[in-house]
């Protein structure tokens, strides 16, 4: 049995023609029904025969996933954590920002990257998320806010997991929720983070998509970063940067450098100084972001004097800098947390 959420039209039409001999416009009927109508069954559907549908129910299904817990921040942010077939629990966060909704979709059960300052990687990664049970954090987010009649407009793949890690499924849920009888989400409101794979990126940099490619960069040289990001021990900077310079010359688009300030770590005037230097030429802009304290590690956020110094610092150096826009403090909004939490209270009550 197949689930249907799992393939882009492209897929899902030449699966049908090989299966059934059915032409193209058959995936298109069938994508406006489980994405424009969000039915739940084959039999709500009223323009193909009895006869294919019966075909139909043998070979697909459809399956929705379903949220177990819902949390609101006061500035507006929901977190969702989803329980999935398996019973492996992911989250997914809703954030309003003044252009639109963006979801920040989790591409791992868990993640083997081991970054030190981060919570989902604590808990190591359990296996990929398929196509469909990424699809499924975006049905769900949509059906949230159809009760305020808004929709998911911006996805960012910065929740729990490396999406370069499971590349093929993050992609094929992309093409889905750009397809216009998908999602029909512009490209450009579409954004992947990656830690850094480097042949991830140039084979990213190859997508026919205008989408966008963020990198957490998160220190300005290969000693900090390998001490704060394990990844850079494969695959250092000079690696890392190559690879970026081919997405700009390829890809023609401009990349963002994610950069949380973490407390006397990566926070003075010297990173300030040697992060200018390099990036200096990349097509890019920094995304200075202020870092959510995990309970399980002992890094601090840098105050809102030094942060607004580095800002400026940077500035001085000529680059473009911005500083996020924080959400979802009150609801523990920063990757993994809340699944974390979750993962804990459970192992007391087991034990
Ligand atoms: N693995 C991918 C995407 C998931 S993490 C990546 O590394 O980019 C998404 C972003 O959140 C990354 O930039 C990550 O470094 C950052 N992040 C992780 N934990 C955080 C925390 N506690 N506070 C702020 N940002 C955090």
């Amino acid at each position: 049995m197949l689930n249907l959420y799992n393939y882009s039209r492209k897929k899902l039409s030449e699966i049908l023609d090989e299966k059934y001999g059915k032409k193209p416009f058959c995936a298109t009927q069938l994508f406006e029904w489980i994405y424009s109508k969000k039915i739940s069954s084959f039999d709500e559907i009223t323009n193909i025969s009895k006869k294919f549908l019966d075909i139909l129910k043998k070979d697909f299904y459809i399956a929705k996933n379903k949220y177990i817990k819902k949390i609101e921040s006061q500035d507006g942010a929901i977190k969702l954590l989803i329980e999935l077939v398996d019973k492996n629990l992911i989250e997914t966060v809703i954030l309003p920002y003044k252009y639109g909704y963006v979801l920040c979709v989790s591409s791992q059960v868990g993640c083997n990257m081991g970054c030190s300052f981060c919570a989902s990687g604590l808990t190591k990664k359990k296996r990929n998320l398929e196509t469909c049970e990424i699809v499924n954090e975006l049905l769900i987010a949509n059906d949230i806010l159809s009760q305020k009649n808004e929709k998911i407009s911006h996805i960012v793949v910065m929740g729990i997991g490396e999406p370069f890690d499971n590349y093929d499924n993050v992609m094929n849920f992309i093409y889905i929720a750009n397809d216009p009888k998908g999602f029909g989400i512009g490209a450009r409101h579409i954004t992947v983070s990656t830690c850094g794979l480097p042949e991830k990126i140039k084979k990213y940099a190859n997508e026919k998509l205008q989408i966008n490619l963020a990198i957490s960069l998160h220190a300005p040289n290969d000693d900090k970063r390998s001490s704060i990001m394990k990844i850079n021990k494969c695959y250092p900077l000079k690696k890392l940067m190559n690879a970026i310079r081919y997405y700009n010359h390829v890809a023609k688009r401009r990349v963002t450098f994610e950069y949380i300030l973490l407390k006397d770590v990566n926070d003075s005037f010297d990173d300030a100084k040697e992060l200018s230097t390099l990036i200096k030429g990349v097509f890019s802009y920094v995304n200075i972001i202020p870092y959510n304290e995990v309970m399980e590690n002992n890094f601090k956020r840098s105050d809102k004097t030094q942060i607004r110094k580095f800002f400026n610092w940077l500035i001085k150096f000529g680059v473009h800098v911005r500083i996020r826009k924080e959400f979802g403090n009150d609801i523990n909004a920063a990757c993994g947390q809340l699944r974390l939490k979750k993962m804990k209270s459970d192992e007391k009550i087991s034990y």
